[in-house]
């Protein structure tokens, strides 16, 4: 089990227990509901680059 980010909402959710989930570019994405999945897939870029910073991000060496 892991906790993950609900791109949208920002909310904690265990991925076992996400009401929703999507890839895209590779990439899985969990949501609390199936409401924050339409709403992610309208504008997938806004919610991807807003949070990757924020999670595992690779630190870039200089
Ligand atoms: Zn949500």
């Amino acid at each position: 089990m892991a906790t993950v980010t609900d791109p949208v909402c920002g909310m904690q959710i265990d991925s076992s227990q996400a009401a929703a989930q999507t890839v895209h570019d590779g990439k899985a994405y969990f949501f609390c509901s199936e409401e924050c999945r339409k709403i992610f897939l309208e504008n997938p870029e806004a919610y991807i680059n807003q949070h990757e910073d924020l999670q595992d991000a690779p630190i870039p060496l200089p």
